[in-house]
């Protein structure tokens, strides 16, 4: 397992990451340019991660016709950022923006979740942000089980490739499939779970924060609990 150095600076960090995030919370005009300076570590090289399985494992995913939506999509979406990371966030699957662009999460709900992440101290180039499945639905469509089943490997090998110290789930879909369980979000928020051995928290994808500003609260908390879990898990790695 990947020993990742706990951040030394984290509560001077996150108290401006909080003062931040109240901003994203109680804000609806455009958040300043301020930025938080992120501490995110990264994993050496000689921790043993495994550049070359990954870049073989982003060409099979652009390359994929498992299932029948490599015929619609205009290109595979393998992730964006760093897989030198420990914090991942998975969403459902890409949407025009990201079948377009070729990257995970742009768009507004892209946007929002940059600034999400700004408030708990990491830029998008310090996480690795997928989705669970790597081709574009037609009319965004809900994932299908067979697609699910036919790209979820996909996921499980980046999860493994990473390593990382909490997965962070965007959504009900997202969450569903990955804890294999019925539920709304109310439900599924605010707890950790495990997804292969990962914690795992759930909150609220950034498109539906869009829709009703009253689930930024919840979001907030949401992603606090992410960021204090990832914390947590650098701690423990570092001890042992
Ligand atoms: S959604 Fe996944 S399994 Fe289906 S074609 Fe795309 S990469 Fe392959």
């Amino acid at each position: 397992m990947s020993a990742r150095r706990a951040s030394g600076e984290g509560v001077a960090r996150l108290a401006r990451a909080r003062a931040l995030g109240e901003r994203f919370l109680y804000r609806t005009d455009e958040v300043a340019e301020e930025t938080v300076s992120s501490t995110a570590t990264t994993v050496p090289d000689e921790t043993g991660f495994d550049a070359v399985g990954w870049d073989a494992l982003r060409q099979e995913v652009l390359d994929c016709t498992k299932c029948e939506l490599h015929k619609s999509r205009t290109q595979g979406v393998f992730g964006s950022g760093t897989p030198d990371t420990g914090f991942m966030i998975v969403g459902e699957a890409p949407g025009y923006y990201e079948d377009q662009q070729g990257e995970a999460f742009v768009g507004k709900a892209g946007q929002l979740l940059t600034k999400i992440l700004a408030a708990i101290g990491f830029g998008r180039d310090e996480v690795f942000i997928t989705n669970i499945l790597k081709s574009r639905p037609p009319k965004n469509a809900d994932p299908t089980p067979d697609q699910i089943a036919a790209c979820e490997p996909y996921l499980e090998r980046q999860i493994e490739i990473i390593d990382p110290a909490v997965i962070l789930a965007l959504g009900r879909h997202a969450a569903r499939t990955l804890l294999g369980v019925d539920g709304s979000m109310a439900s599924l928020r605010g707890r950790v779970f495990e997804y292969r051995g990962v914690p795992l928290v759930a909150t609220y994808h950034p498109a539906a924060l869009l829709r009703n500003p009253n689930l930024k609260r919840p979001t907030w908390e949401d992603v606090q609990l992410a960021r204090k879990v990832y914390d947590e898990e650098l701690q423990r790695r570092a001890s042992q």
